[in-house]
């Protein structure tokens, strides 16, 4: 049963979304992933969704297919087997760091920077909801980290409002008004 009733969950709801919203017009990506954690935080135990980027790629691995850059072949995403480059001196300004994560092509055996990898998704097996996402991708240094973490957040947004977005129509299916509540105890004590 959830603890609030449904008139405050959808306040609350609207309230977060509202904060979402405003921040994402502000490309204020930092304050829209905190509003998400709220938003989430409104559904009772069992409706919340779960950040845990392990249990999510568990889930979605199998289907998951890293695109190679150069020769467009398609790698199941938990064979590939990533390594940290050194970058040159003009990147690892650019880039905010000495290394970036890469991995190589078993196809044509060039490598492939993690971060600029394209994924496609096999289909997916229906309901494609999880209840899991996830952990929101975090802040990078420099002019190109921003960029990606930008784009990374954009995405992480939409998916995780849109598993938040299943769990608030399960909780509205589920809710039982409070007046109904009342009766159902009623009739318990006239028996
Ligand atoms: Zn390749």
């Amino acid at each position: 049963m959830p603890q609030s009733s449904l008139p405050d969950l959808n306040t609350i709801w609207l309230k977060w979304m509202d904060s979402v919203n405003s921040c994402l017009r502000n490309n204020d990506y930092v304050n829209a992933i905190a509003c998400v954690f709220h938003v989430n935080a409104v559904f009772g135990g069992e409706n919340r969704i779960e950040f845990n980027t392990a249990k999510y790629y568990q889930l979605t691995n199998s289907a998951l297919m890293s695109v190679c850059y150069h020769c467009k072949s398609e790698t199941p995403s938990q064979d590939v087997k990533s390594w940290n480059r050194l970058l040159p001196l003009i990147d690892s300004v650019l880039y905010g760091k000495k290394y970036r994560r890469c991995w190589n092509c078993p196809k044509c055996n060039k490598y492939n920077y993690q971060g600029k990898t394209d994924f496609v998704q096999e289909t997916f097996t229906t309901p494609r909801y999880l209840g899991v996402v996830q952990e929101p991708p975090k802040i990078q240094e420099g002019l190109v980290g921003r960029r990606e973490f930008e784009m990374q957040a954009r995405n992480w947004i939409r998916l995780a409002l849109d598993e938040i977005s299943y769990s608030l129509g399960v909780e509205r299916r589920e809710y039982v008004p409070v007046s109904d509540r009342d009766d159902m105890i009623d009739n318990d004590d006239n028996d």
